[in-house]
C-alpha cells in the first residue's frame, strides 16, 4: 500500500476509537484539541487524496449531503411491535402461554424500553451501509446520511463480527442535550420542542444532514438479526456487539425467572429517573436464540417479548390559583399554581396550561382537584379534572383578558394558539426580555451586562429600548447597587465594541419576531442593509429562498412600525453595523443572477459549503433537488446515479468543478 494511503488508513482508524472511547465508554484518551487536530489532518490529506475517499470515514460525521425525498426501504426482517404487559399476572399469563410452545425452564433477558425513534441499519463486511427508519414494520425511511452523522455509532466495525447482520436499536435524545436545544430556541424566540422522542424522531426526517450532525443524538442498540447461527443467546450476542464497538446499554440483565424479571422491574421503576435519557417500560426477551425461533410470531409482535410498561405517574393535588406569564415576544402563557405535589422524583408546584383552549376544554377551575402527569415532557402537565371532588361554589375559569404585568388588552389572531400582550414598549418582561435577547452572546455580545441589570437599568428609567444602551454612561452604571468601577467600564466598553458587530448578528438581535439566526443571516445576505429590508414588500420577502408567510408578515409588521423605525434611526446614528460589511459585499457579484444550481458528489478544490456559498455570494440560488427549474448541476465524484439520470433525462447541463469556477472569471 501506498504510505499516504497507509497514514490515512491510521488516522482513520485512530479517530474510530476516539470517537468510540469518548462516546461509547465515556472514556476519552486524548484532549478534545489533539482530537480537532487529527480530524483536521486527516481532512486535508482526503482532500488532496480523492482517489481514496470513503463514505464510512470519521470525516463523515459532519454530515454535508442534503435529503430531499426519502427513500422508501423494505425490511429486510420485519420490524414487529411489542405486545405489552403492566402487572405480574400479566407477565405470568405471558410465561404459561410460553410454556405451552417450549419446555421450560426459560431464561430471560430485561432491558430498559428506551423512548426514542427506532431504527434498523445494515452492516456488511464490517461497514455501515444502510440504515432505515421502522416506518410501518414492513418499509421504512432511508436515513443513512443523517444516521451516520450520531458519533457513538460505529462506521466501521474495529473488530471483526458476522459478516452480515442487521442491529436494530433506538434513536434518542438525552435530557441535557434536549434541554440546551430548548435553551437555544429560548433565546431564539422560537416555540419550544415538547419532547425528546418527538425531536428525535424529527431529527431523523431532517433533510439538512449538517443540521442533524449539531444535535446531540445518540443510538442504543437492543437487537441483531442475521442469518448466521453460531451464537446461543439473546445476551450473548449483543455483549458481543458490544465489544466491537456498539452501544448496548449495560442495564442489560439476565433473569432465571419472572420473579427475577419482577425484581428489575420494581429496581428501575424508581433508578429510571436518575438516568441520562427517557425509558417507557421494560422489555422481556427469552434469552435463547433457539427458544425465541420455536415459540414464533404472531401478525403484530413476537411471542417471545414483551413489555412492561411503568405506570405513568398520575398524582392529584389542589389547584390553587392561575397565574399568567408573559414572554420575550408577549406571548401568554398560563400556569397552574399547585398544592405542593411529590412526582417522578421531585416536587410539582407549577404545571403549564398551554393556552385558552386547554384550560376551555378540561374545564379546568381554581379549587378543582386535578391530576398531574409527568410523561415524556419536562415540564408538568395537567391532563384532566377529578369532578367528582368539585365543590358546589367553583366558577368557570374566565381567561385574562388583560395582561398581568401591564394591563394592556390581551389579542389573539386567528390560527393562534397563544394570547399577546401588544404592549412591545411599555411591558416590563418583554421589554427586559428584548434588551436580555440583544446582548445574549449569539446576538450583540455585550459582556458583563447580566439580566438583573438590565431590569434594574429599566425600573431605573434608564433604558426602555435597546437603543437606550447606547446613550448610557459610566455614572449610570456605576451608581447601581452592587456595581464595581471595572464592572462598569466593562459594560461601556462591552456596548462601544457591539458597533463592530456585523450587521447579520444586528438583524439577529433587534428580536423580531420568527427571525432567528439562520433567517437573519439569509435576509442580511439577500438585503444587505436594513434600509432594503424594512422597504421590501410582503412579496419580495416570500421570494428569498427559505422565506416563509410567517416570517415575512412579520418583517412587514415590523418594519411598519413608527416606533422600530426611529429606533432604527437612532441605531444608525450611534454608528451599529446595519449593513454588510464591505468585505462581505466584495466577494459578492451578480454573475449568476436568476440561476438555480444543484449541488450533487464530493468535491476537491472546494468543500461542499464552500461551493454553495460561492454559488449564492454570485447571485444564484442552490436547491436540493433537481427538477425543470434546475439550470446547472455541479457535479463532483461520487454524483448518485439516480440524480445523474434524472438530469440526462430534463437535459441539464452538468458542470464539473473546475468547469464551474471558470464560469467565475
Ligand atoms: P411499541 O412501539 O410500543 O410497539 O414498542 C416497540 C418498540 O419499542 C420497538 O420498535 C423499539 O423501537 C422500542 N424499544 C425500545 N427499547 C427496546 C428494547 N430494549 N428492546 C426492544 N424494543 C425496544
Ligand atoms: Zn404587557
Amino acid at each position: 500500500m501506498d504510505s499516504k494511503a497507509q497514514t490515512i488508513e491510521k488516522l482513520r482508524a485512530d479517530l474510530h476509537r476516539f470517537n468510540y472511547e469518548y462516546y461509547t465508554l465515556d472514556n476519552a484518551s486524548i484532549s478534545d484539541y489533539e482530537f480537532d487536530l487529527k480530524l483536521k489532518e486527516l481532512e486535508q490529506l482526503e482532500k488532496d487524496n480523492p482517489q481514496f475517499f470513503d463514505a464510512n470515514s470519521p470525516t463523515q460525521r459532519v454530515g454535508g449531503e442534503l435529503t430531499k425525498n426519502f427513500v422508501t426501504r423494505v425490511h429486510k426482517n420485519r420490524m414487529y411491535s411489542l405486545d405489552n404487559s403492566y402487572s405480574k399476572e400479566d407477565l405470568l399469563d405471558w410465561e404459561k402461554r410460553i410454556l405451552k410452545l417450549v419446555e421450560g425452564p426459560i431464561e430471560y433477558t430485561c432491558e430498559l424500553k428506551y423512548d426514542g425513534a427506532s431504527i434498523n441499519i445494515t452492516y456488511k463486511e464490517g461497514k455501515l451501509v444502510k440504515a432505515v427508519t421502522r416506518g410501518d414494520g414492513v418499509q421504512g425511511d432511508d436515513v443513512t446520511t443523517n444516521i451516520k452523522t450520531i458519533r457513538s455509532l460505529p462506521l466501521t466495525l474495529q473488530e471483526p463480527f458476522l459478516d452480515s447482520f442487521e442491529i436494530r436499536g433506538e434513536i434518542i435524545l438525552p435530557l441535557k442535550g434536549f434541554q440546551k436545544m430548548n435553551e437555544e430556541r429560548a433565546t431564539a424566540g422560537e416555540e419550544l420542542y415538547a419532547n425528546p422522542r418527538n425531536t428525535a424522531s424529527g431529527s431523523l426526517k431532517l433533510q439538512d444532514s449538517v443540521e442533524v450532525a449539531k444535535r446531540p443524538l445518540d443510538c442504543l442498540l437492543y437487537q441483531v438479526v442475521s442469518d448466521d447461527r453460531r451464537f446461543e443467546s439473546h445476551s450473548e450476542i449483543l455483549s458481543k456487539a458490544r465489544s466491537v464497538g456498539f452501544k448496548v446499554p449495560k442495564t442489560l440483565t439476565v433473569a432465571k425467572n419472572i420473579d427475577e424479571v419482577l425484581d428489575f422491574v420494581s429496581l428501575w421503576d424508581e433508578k429510571r429517573h436518575d438516568l441520562p435519557y427517557e425509558t417507557d417500560g421494560i422489555v422481556i426477551k427469552v434469552n435463547s436464540l433457539r427458544m425465541q425461533e420455536e415459540i414464533g410470531f404472531t401478525a403484530k409482535a413476537p411471542k417471545w417479548a414483551i413489555a412492561y410498561k411503568f405506570k405513568t405517574e398520575q398524582q392529584a393535588t389542589l389547584l390553587n390559583e392561575i397565574t399568567y406569564q408573559v414572554g420575550r415576544t408577549g406571548a401568554i402563557t398560563p400556569v397552574a399554581n399547585l398544592e405542593p405535589v411529590h412526582l417522578g422524583g421531585t416536587t410539582v408546584r407549577k404545571a403549564s396550561l398551554h393556552n385558552a383552549d386547554q384550560i376551555e376544554k378540561l374545564d379546568i377551575r381554581i379549587g378543582d382537584t386535578v391530576l398531574v402527569e409527568k410523561g415524556g415532557e419536562i415540564i408538568p402537565k395537567i391532563v384532566g379534572v377529578d369532578f367528582s371532588k368539585r365543590s358546589q361554589n367553583t366558577s368557570k375559569t374566565i381567561y385574562a383578558t388583560n395582561c398581568p404585568e401591564c394591563g394592556t388588552s390581551l389579542i389573539r389572531t386567528d390560527g393562534d394558539a397563544k394570547h399577546y400582550c401588544p404592549n412591545e414598549f411599555g411591558c416590563a418582561p418583554q421589554i427586559t426580555g428584548r434588551i436580555q435577547h440583544f446582548i445574549s452572546r449569539k446576538a450583540m455580545d455585550i459582556d458583563g451586562l447580566g439580566g438583573e441589570t438590565v431590569d434594574l437599568l429599566r425600573k431605573e428609567n434608564l433604558i426602555n429600548t435597546y437603543a437606550d444602551l447606547y446613550e448610557l454612561k459610566y455614572e449610570d452604571i456605576v451608581r447601581l447597587d452592587r456595581m464595581a468601577e471595572k464592572s462598569a467600564q466593562n459594560v461601556i466598553n462591552g456596548i462601544e465594541k457591539s458597533k463592530e458587530i456585523p450587521f447579520e448578528k444586528v438583524l439577529f438581535a433587534l428580536g423580531i419576531r420568527f427571525v432567528g439566526e439562520t433567517v437573519a443571516k439569509k435576509l442580511a445576505k439577500h438585503f444587505k442593509n436594513i434600509k432594503a429590508l424594512m422597504n421590501a414588500s410582503f412579496e419580495a420577502l416570500v421570494s428569498v429562498d427559505e422565506i416563509g408567510d410567517r416570517i415575512a408578515q412579520s418583517v412587514v409588521s415590523f418594519s411598519q412600525d413608527e416606533l422600530n423605525i426611529q429606533l432604527i434611526d437612532r441605531m444608525e446614528s450611534y454608528g451599529v453595523q446595519l449593513s454588510l460589511s464591505a468585505e462581505a459585499l466584495e466577494n459578492q457579484t451578480d454573475l449568476l443572477k436568476g440561476k438555480t444550481f444543484v449541488v450533487s458528489g464530493v468535491f476537491h478544490k472546494l468543500s461542499r459549503t464552500e461551493l454553495k456559498k460561492t454559488i449564492e455570494d454570485n447571485g444564484a440560488k442552490v436547491s436540493s433537488s433537481i427538477s425543470k427549474k434546475t439550470d446547472f448541476i455541479v457535479a463532483g465524484d461520487n454524483m448518485g446515479p439516480a440524480k445523474l439520470e434524472k438530469a440526462t433525462k430534463l437535459e441539464i447541463q452538468i458542470l464539473n468543478e473546475d468547469e464551474f469556477l471558470a464560469m467565475l472569471q
